[in-house]
């Protein structure tokens, strides 16, 4: 089968189109042909310095092929897969849990310390085919297109459980999104919007800024010209929000934590500019506040994801679709931040 490999991290100039093996199935997976997969940032960390994947060259296991959002078709199942069948249309959760542990048995699964990540710790779906456990492969209605349901899992995930499980986002609230041109961004913006609550969002550019009040953003702040939590509490008369979705870490994490309101919730998936942020554990303990971490999802929010998704209640938003030849072209956009929404790759 045709697909994007590579056997030493670099630059775009790693990434190889060529024929590899078809990857061959254990008793309780599936092989999925896949029709579309969506490029993400950990990709390109991948590609370029993340320690796994130079331990998994070290011990000689070469090429690695980079895709963790998967739609497409049943190709072939196990013998004891159950519950699909060739054919099925489906969306890929992105995670293998190991099943046994006390997280895995309680139904929090995204804790479980031993998951492997498709495409990461195993080859994912930047090629023809790729193998999944029967039990990730979840069934997607005709009306939701490939390349929309490629775009979902890793994005929609991770900002429903920031927002729905972890800080319980409710009507009426305030909320600020930041870096709402990204797949996380974009995603809180529309589930918040869903509870009815009102969005603040940054972005770095006036251009992302005008897509986000198209999609129902109602406060906008270019964070390249101010300080947001100067603009967010002019906006509230010096109250604040009450939720903060956080994802990119040291570099805005004093903004953010005095953006919240009384009773704020602080909600974290990610740090794009380093790990450590100090914070005023007076203001903390005085405004009763909460600073909460949150770990991707779980199956069951992806099906809840994906029957949303399906009554157009939430929509991705697709920057732009490329053939899996040009996964390199798809990498130097969001490289260079160029993107707003996803990239996906299609197979033809
Ligand atoms: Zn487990």
């Amino acid at each position: 089968m045709k697909a994007i490999v590579f056997s030493e991290q670099g630059s775009t100039e790693v990434l190889r189109y060529t024929d590899v093996p078809k990857p061959t199935i254990d008793a309780d997976e599936v092989l999925v042909k896949v029709a579309a997969c969506a490029v993400n940032y950990l990709d390109l960390h991948a590609r370029r310095n993340r320690p796994e994947i130079a331990e998994k060259f070290q011990r000689g296991e070469t090429p690695h092929i980079l895709g963790s959002d998967i739609a497409g078709t049943i190709a072939e199942i196990g013998n004891t897969a159950r519950g699909v069948a060739v054919g099925d249309r489906v969306v890929l959760a992105p995670c293998i849990p190991c099943g046994v542990c006390s997280d895995c048995r309680t139904g929090t699964e995204n804790l479980c310390d031993t998951q492997e990540l498709i495409g990461f710790q195993t080859n994912g779906g930047y090629a023809e085919y790729v193998k999944a456990p029967a039990r990730n492969a979840i069934q997607i209605p005709d009306a939701l297109s490939f390349v929309n349901a490629a775009a979902m899992p890793i994005a929609y995930l991770t900002a429903w459980h920031m927002l729905m499980t972890r800080a319980v986002l409710r009507p009426g609230e305030d909320i600020l999104i930041l870096g709402v041109g990204g797949g996380v961004g974009s995603a809180g913006l529309q589930i918040a919007k869903l509870t009815g609550a009102k969005v603040f969002a940054t972005a770095s550019s006036d251009e992302k800024l005008a897509r986000a009040r198209e999609m129902g953003a109602d406060i906008t702040i270019n964070y390249k010209d101010m300080d947001f939590s100067e603009v967010v509490l002019e906006a509230t008369d010096g109250r604040g929000v009450d939720v903060v979705l956080e994802h990119v870490g040291a570099a805005t994490w004093e903004q953010s934590i005095a953006s919240l309101a009384k009773n704020g919730r602080l909600v974290s998936c990610g740090v794009t500019t380093g790990n450590i942020g100090t914070i005023n554990i007076r203001k903390l303990y005085q405004k009763q506040l909460t600073v909460m971490g949150s770990a991707l999802g779980t199956v069951t929010e992806l099906r809840t994801l994906v029957h949303l998704a399906a009554q157009e209640k939430l929509e991705p938003i697709i920057d732009r679709t490329l053939p899996l030849q040009r996964a390199s072209e798809a990498h130097l956009l969001l490289e260079n931040r160029r993107n707003f929404g996803k990239v996906v790759l299609r197979n033809a």
